[in-house]
């Protein structure tokens, strides 16, 4: 086992390094966490030694090398295997023997997410499904970005109606006509401002809304 730099403060430890675990390591340093990346791939190890904050090569289905890599002193781990079922599922189950706090983990089926969810991890996430839902609204056309929040509970980015064009978010009383909220809008390339009651939408604005799903499915369809 290579430990390519000295023990910190970790906060958040990353098992696999695939692109979906180096993304998320790297965007949790980006944003101030310090990150223990691990996975049983040497050169995959190596290769992101410099950019997150600690690095090490273990396999993670391995009890003693959870000890070793002083697992158990983390309160948040993501199990970032998704293909290779047989490794994530002992992996989590691991982890939930040692009693760690919260468990995240990556399925790449319903069937293995099942799984994991019986085993008692706290957060299963699917990565690829929810991001072709995503995607799939951008290329629909009706909103420019998309994100289910939580089950049935959506946010999405889209281009002003027409309709809407010259009135303040008073007049247009979007809440109790569509059941969406307005969060804030951005005219062109500008930055987004929260939005008010007197926020007026002029032609060429983004909104970005929430609400309940069929609510921001419909409202987007005004464009
Ligand atoms: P991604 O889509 O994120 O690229 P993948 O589905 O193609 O991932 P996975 O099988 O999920 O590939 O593996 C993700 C990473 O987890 C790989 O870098 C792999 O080396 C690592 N990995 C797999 N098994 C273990 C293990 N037992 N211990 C540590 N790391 C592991």
């Amino acid at each position: 086992m290579a430990r390519t730099k000295k023990a910190g403060t970790e906060q958040i430890a990353v098992i696999g390094l695939g692109r979906f675990g180096a993304a998320l390591s790297l965007e949790l340093v980006q944003t101030g966490h310090e990150v223990l990346g691990i996975d049983i791939d040497e050169q995959l190890v190596q290769s992101f030694s410099t950019q997150i904050t600690q690095t090490v090569q273990a396999d993670s289905t391995s009890p003693e090398a959870l000890t070793e890599i002083d697992i158990n002193n983390f309160e948040r781990v993501v199990v970032a295997i998704g293909s290779n079922v047989e490794a994530s599922i002992l992996t989590a189950s691991l982890l939930l023997e040692l009693g760690i706090k919260e468990i995240w983990a990556k399925a790449d089926t319903d069937a293995h997410g099942k799984i994991l969810k019986q085993l008692g991890v706290h957060h299963v996430v699917f990565p690829e499904s929810d991001m072709g839902r995503r995607v799939a609204h951008q290329v629909g056309g009706d909103s420019l970005d998309y994100v289910e929040i939580d089950k049935g509970f959506v946010m999405a980015k889209t281009g002003a109606a027409k309709s809407l064009i010259g009135k303040s978010l008073t007049e247009l009383a979007l809440r109790s006509k569509y059941g969406v909220l307005v969060v804030a809008t951005s005219h062109g390339d500008a930055v987004y401002t929260a939005a008010t009651p007197e926020t007026v939408i002029s032609d060429g604005d983004w909104m970005i809304i929430a609400g309940p799903k069929n609510a921001v499915d419909h409202f987007c369809e005004l464009r």
